[in-house]
C-alpha cells in the first residue's frame, strides 16, 4: 500500500473540478461526478495492491452497514436518479418512488444514532442484501472500508449496550473518497450550490 497525502490531493481535486463545475448545468454535473468516480477508482488502484483489496470485506452483496444515514452531494444526487431512469421500467420507478416517500417518512426528524437504532435498510438495498445502485452508489459508501463484516454489525449494535467496538478500515481508501467529497462539496459551495451533503433518499426523490 502506497502512501496517501489527503490533504495535497483534496487541494489537487478542487484545483481540476473548478473550471469545470463554474455555470455547469445539471447534465454537466452528472458529467463530472461520474469522470470523478471513475479517477477515485484508478487512483485507488494505483495506491492499494491485490492484497490491499483482498483485505477490504465491503463488496457487492455486503449490506452490513447499510442502515447508517448516507448523505449525498448534487452531482450524486443527479446521477442516481439518471441511472435509475434509464436502468428501471416505468411501473419499477412508480413503485420505488412509492417507497422512498415512506422511507422519508419514517427517518424524518431522526438523528445518526436513531437513524441506526430503528435499523431500517437503506431504500437502495435490496431483498438479496445488496445495493441497487452499485455502480452509482454515494461517494460517502465507497469510503466504507472495514476489513470485518461482523465487525460492522456489531459496532451498530453494541453501543446501544454501552460498548464501543473498532471496525478496522482501509484508511486510504477511506482518506480517498473522503477527500473527493469534500472537494466536490467545496467547489459546490463556491458555485452557489449547498457544498454540504443532504440524506440519500430526499436528494434522489428530488430529481426522480
Ligand atoms: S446506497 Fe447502496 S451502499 Fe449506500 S447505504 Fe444504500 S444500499 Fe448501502
Amino acid at each position: 500500500m502506497h502512501d496517501f497525502d489527503a490533504e495535497t490531493y483534496q487541494a489537487q481535486l478542487e484545483q481540476q473540478l473548478a473550471p469545470r463545475l463554474a455555470g455547469a448545468d445539471d447534465a454537466a454535473l452528472v458529467a463530472v461526478v461520474t469522470d470523478l468516480v471513475a479517477q477515485l477508482q484508478q487512483r485507488l488502484d494505483a495506491c492499494l495492491d491485490a492484497e490491499d483489496y483482498r483485505r477490504i470485506a465491503c463488496a457487492p452483496g455486503c449490506g452490513a452497514c447499510c442502515v447508517v444515514n448516507v448523505t449525498v452531494l448534487r452531482p450524486e444526487a443527479l446521477a442516481i436518479a439518471a441511472w435509475l431512469r434509464a436502468n428501471r421500467d416505468s411501473a419499477a420507478l412508480a413503485e420505488l418512488r412509492r417507497r422512498m416517500d415512506a422511507f422519508i417518512i419514517a427517518i424524518s426528524g431522526l438523528d445518526d444514532e436513531e437513524r441506526i437504532a430503528i435499523r431500517r435498510n437503506c431504500v437502495f438495498l435490496d431483498a438479496g442484501g445488496s445495493c441497487s445502485i452499485y455502480p452509482v452508489r454515494p461517494l460517502l459508501c465507497r469510503s466504507i472500508t472495514s476489513t470485518d463484516a461482523d465487525a460492522c454489525r456489531d459496532a451498530l449494535v453494541l453501543p446501544a449496550l454501552g460498548e464501543q467496538p473498532m471496525v478496522m478500515m482501509n484508511l486510504v481508501q477511506k482518506k480517498l473518497y473522503d477527500s473527493a467529497f469534500r472537494a466536490l462539496g467545496n467547489v459546490l459551495q463556491r458555485y452557489g450550490w449547498p457544498g454540504k451533503g443532504h440524506e440519500l433518499t430526499a436528494a434522489v426523490r428530488e430529481f426522480l
